[in-house]
């Protein structure tokens, strides 16, 4: 679908997005994060009404009060008729916003000022608001797939196990203060604190594995531009399952600094679906989502993301 610039958008901003940015553009280059521009949340609305607004859209901007938030105002906008939603933040606030456009032919736009972009970074959608929204402009679009762990959508990835206790541990306050250094800190302490336990998947074919981390992507990179399923598409109809079966996280580490080549710790598969059955924490695109035994699958062409 293409829409143009008659068409009315909605634009939906992160309420945190702008604070602790200015904190650690160091660690954001050790982990790969894209380098985004550093400006306050004001400058942030100041520039979206310029580069969006003012430039032959006719636009409605929304504040997020509160998590989940975004979901909401995306429903309200397909509602309302809007043709496109513009999320401004970044994977948690895409991942609110394209829930609440999933199914629908409303497409979504993204302007990535979060901590990780790594929906962005799939994408190849720039962090330069002026070169994000030159995207928006142009309109086009690709139909991709979401997935699903416990009844929570993600767009990008998600993670069961440490990797959610660790995000769960994460608190608002101290992503404000910290930044991505909050993910280092944490993971750090969660190493030392969280007991690794196998987590049972069975498949659809009655098989069935333990492995002690499991990363669900749809999307190929994880926690910057580490490639955790190098050969995962978003339009494909599948999730890549990356399972390691060593209860050590030096293997996670080793595969990711490896960039996803064949590890002997490491099994891939390609799934339409699959079930953890053991009680576990969930995380979705880097927000913790839920705790249990959970569904997993695919939602094939769940979503028109502009890019
Ligand atoms: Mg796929």
């Amino acid at each position: 679908m293409r829409w143009t610039n008659q068409d009315k958008i909605y634009v939906i901003v992160n309420a945190k997005a702008g604070l602790g940015s200015g904190t650690s553009r160091f660690v954001r280059k050790i982990l790969g994060l894209s380098d985004r521009e550093d400006m306050t949340h004001a400058e942030l609305l100041a520039r979206l009404k310029e580069e969006l607004c003012a430039h032959a859209f006719d636009c409605q901007i929304a504040e997020t009060a509160s998590s989940g938030h975004g979901t909401e105002l995306a429903r309200q906008a397909v509602e309302q008729g809007y043709k496109a939603v513009i999320a401004v933040g970044g994977d948690g606030t895409i991942n609110e916003v394209a829930t609440g456009l999933k199914g629908t032919d409303v497409a979504l736009g993204i302007i990535p000022f979060g901590t990780a972009n790594l929906l962005a970074m799939e994408m190849g959608i720039p962090c330069a608001i002026k070169e994000a929204c030159d995207v928006i402009r142009k309109g086009q679009t690709r139909r991709c797939d979401m997935g699903e762990i416990g009844g929570k959508n993600f767009v990008v990835m998600a993670g069961v196990g440490l990797d959610a206790y660790v995000v769960r541990s994460v608190t608002s306050t101290l992503k404000e203060q910290w930044g991505a250094l909050s993910y280092v800190i944490q993971t750090v302490a969660g190493l030392c604190s969280y007991r690794l336990k196998p987590i049972t998947v069975e498949l659809p074919t009655g098989e069935k594995f333990s492995p002690y981390f499991i990363f669900i992507q749809n999307g190929r990179f994880y926690a910057g531009k580490y490639l955790m399923a190098p050969a995962a598409s978003m339009q494909d109809g599948y999730l890549d399952m990356i399972s390691v079966m060593r209860p050590n996280p030096a293997d996670v580490m080793a595969y990711l600094l490896g960039q996803g080549k064949k590890h002997p710790a490491v099994r891939v598969d390609k799934i339409t679906s699959c079930r953890l059955t053991d009680h576990h924490l969930f995380e979705c695109d880097g927000d913790f989502a839920g705790e249990g035994s959970a569904e997993v699958k695919v939602i094939p062409n769940a979503i028109e993301i502009i890019c």
